[in-house]
Order: structure tokens, then C-alpha cells, then sequence
């Protein structure tokens, strides 16, 4: 489909081959802009993409989409504001353009089309996004499922092994976690297991990571060792026993810990710091443990 009279080619800064914008002869390639819009699945960069190619056809210095979900945006947000609608499977993607003057009608219609041409790709990597969240985060709580620790677990130890550091793992588990389905129901067990994610996720540090590999167990890798396991592991304690519904459930939590400063199997250090949570169930629960154990 040509809208126009004449253009002129090069590429950009990705190697795409693309058209100059002239104000009032635009040409445009729309095969082209297909295979562009197509060439990637974050949905961040499908629409900067977008934005790029709106640049250079039309007088649009910006995009901005907002949905519950995303906050998508390129260039910048002066100029006249044209709001329009897409439908999205049925939902309204609201798209805020900044122009550097009014459309026209023929470049109204180089918009209509080249927004029917986004809407697929954009779909496909929203999707796509939404599909890897959910094969590496556990639904309920929204911290990482055991696949994913056990992905974690072996990037962080053979990172260990070649920048000599140390790093530290942690096992939770919450006592008597059963007895408190039996009496109050499954949903509320949920919602204590929700509840039990954000006090993780609060309590730990952006460069630690944490998982919930089972029912009631959870595991945190810590960067930094066994003292900054202990440490956290303090912190989590106290947030349980300070929370009101844990505090009003009689549910708390024990957790054991060990350190890799050496070169070790995840299993090797799983079970030792499994050893250690066994310690503190043992010496009477809402406590945690440290492994003395070195592996080396
Ligand atoms: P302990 O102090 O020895 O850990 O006792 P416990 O009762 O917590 O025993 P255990 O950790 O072995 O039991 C875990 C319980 O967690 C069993 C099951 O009732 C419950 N559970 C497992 N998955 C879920 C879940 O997704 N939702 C809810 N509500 N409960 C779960
Ligand atoms: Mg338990």
C-alpha cells in the first residue's frame, strides 16, 4: 500500500532499513514495517518501534499507552495531544500521541492503518511476557517457583566459583502451617501464604532473591553470606511476629540457613540449610539456625 509520492531510505541505529518523513509526500513501506514491529517480543520494544516508525512517516514527536498492565511510551509528551482507542481482545488501549501539528486527513489515515499494524505484534509480546512470568513466578505469593531456583541456585553458584564471593541460602517454613488449614480453611492459608510473600519480599535486599518452591516452604539466595543470612532472617522473625494476622492465626515461621563460600552442589547446600530449619522446628519453632558447617 503507497500513500505517497517519495521518501528517502536509511537505516537506523538497529540496521532497520526505513523511510524519512517529508511533510507532504510520505511513502510507506508497510512490509517492512511489518518485519519491524515483528522482530522482537518485549512489548517495550515492540512499541518504541512503533514509535520510531510513526516518527518518521507523520508529525508525531510522541506515544504514550497506559493499561492496567503496561506503561508504554517513546519520545516526549509536548505537542498537540491526539487521544485515541484500540481494541485489545476485546479491551480499550488508550494511546496518547503528540503531534507537532494537526493530521491531515491522508495522514490520519497512515495512523488508522499503522495502529491495526501494532496491534499484533503488541499482542503477541504481551503475551508472550505473560507466559515467561508464569512459567518462572508462583501465582499466589508472585515470588519465584522452584524452577526458577533451581535455575537461580546454579547461576549464583557458579558465579560464586569465578568471583571468589559468597553467598548464602536460606529455608523457610511455616509451623504448624496445616493445623491452620484445618481449622480456618484453605482460603485463609492462602492468604497467610500471600501475606508470608510480602514480608519476604519486603524484608530482603534488591540483590537477594527469593522463591517459593512448595507449599508452605520458601527459599531466599542471599548475596553477602551467613552473617547477612542472619540478619535477615532476624528481620523476617520479628515482621511475623509483629504482623497481626500471623499474630492473630498463631502462625509463625522457622528458617535455617548455610553459606557456600567454596564450590558446592545446590543440593549439597539445600541440605544443609534444610539441616538447619530442621534444627530450629526441633528447638521449638519461630527461630532460625545457622548451618556451622563449611563446605569446601
Ligand atoms: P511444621 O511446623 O512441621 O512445618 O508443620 P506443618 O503443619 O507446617 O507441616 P508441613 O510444613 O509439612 O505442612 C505443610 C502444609 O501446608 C500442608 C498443607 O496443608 C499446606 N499447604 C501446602 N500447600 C498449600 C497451599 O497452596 N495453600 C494452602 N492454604 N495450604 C497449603
Ligand atoms: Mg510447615
Amino acid at each position: 500500500m503507497d500513500f505517497g509520492l517519495a521518501s528517502t531510505s536509511f537505516s537506523d541505529e538497529y540496521g532497520y532499513q526505513t523511510e524519512t518523513y517529508h511533510p507532504s509526500q510520505v511513502s510507506v513501506n508497510f512490509v517492512q514495517i511489518i518485519q519491524q514491529l515483528h522482530s522482537s517480543l518485549d512489548p517495550r520494544t515492540v512499541f518504541a518501534c512503533y514509535g520510531k516508525i510513526l516518527g518518521q512517516h507523520l508529525p508525531i514527536q510522541g506515544v504514550h499507552l497506559e493499561s492496567d498492565e503496561y506503561q508504554l511510551s517513546w519520545g516526549n509528551r509536548h505537542g498537540v495531544n491526539l487521544n485515541r482507542q484500540i481494541l485489545c481482545k476485546g479491551t480499550p488501549l488508550h494511546i496518547d500521541y503528540q503531534l507537532l501539528h494537526q493530521l491531515t486527513p491522508s495522514q490520519d489515515l497512515i495512523l488508522e492503518e499503522l495502529e491495526t499494524l501494532l496491534l499484533q505484534p503488541l499482542i503477541n509480546a504481551m503475551q508472550y511476557q505473560e507466559m515467561s512470568q508464569q512459567a518462572m513466578f508462583d501465582a499466589l505469593t508472585g515470588l519465584g517457583n522452584r524452577h526458577y531456583y533451581v535455575q537461580s541456585i546454579q547461576k549464583a553458584l557458579a558465579l560464586v566459583q569465578r568471583q571468589q564471593a559468597n553467598i548464602a541460602l536460606i529455608v523457610l517454613d511455616l509451623d504448624k502451617f496445616k493445623q491452620l488449614n484445618d481449622r480456618f480453611g484453605h482460603k485463609c492459608g492462602d492468604y497467610l501464604l500471600k501475606e508470608f510473600g510480602d514480608i519476604i519480599r519486603s524484608s530482603v535486599r534488591t540483590t537477594d532473591q527469593a522463591f517459593r518452591i512448595g507449599g508452605d516452604e520458601f527459599v531466599i539466595l542471599v548475596q553477602g553470606g551467613l552473617h547477612a543470612a542472619g540478619l535477615l532472617c532476624e528481620r523476617i522473625v520479628s515482621a511475623i511476629n509483629h504482623h497481626a494476622s500471623f499474630h492473630q492465626f498463631g502462625v509463625s515461621c522457622s528458617l535455617g540457613a548455610a553459606e557456600s563460600s567454596h564450590i558446592v552442589e545446590p543440593e549439597q547446600l539445600y541440605e544443609l540449610a534444610d539441616k538447619a530449619l530442621y534444627q530450629a522446628k526441633a528447638s521449638g519453632r519461630n527461630c532460625y539456625k545457622l548451618s556451622q558447617t563449611q563446605l569446601s
